[in-house]
């Protein structure tokens, strides 16, 4: 399958390629959601392992937010 983007996600000095491809039953991108002052990921569905307790809302952002994404073909940052 052909995919729709090609670039890499940036954690500080680390890059990592990523390549999107098309969803098959949707068109949301399921990153993954994380507690904001610590980026780990929250489990069932708002619960943070790290701190042990319910977190919430306005305490989650997407852990989109935590990275940079490069797109390959015009280095610009998305
Ligand atoms: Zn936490």
């Amino acid at each position: 399958m052909a995919s729709v983007w090609s670039g890499y996600l940036m954690f500080g000095l680390i890059s990592m390629p990523v390549r999107l491809f098309p969803a098959a039953r949707s068109k949301v991108i399921p990153f993954h959601m994380v507690h904001r002052p610590d980026h780990v990921r929250i489990k069932t569905p708002l619960y943070c392992p790290k701190d042990q307790r319910i977190v919430e809302r306005s305490e989650i952002v997407k852990g989109f937010a935590a990275v940079q994404l490069v797109d390959t073909a015009s280095r610009a940052h998305l």
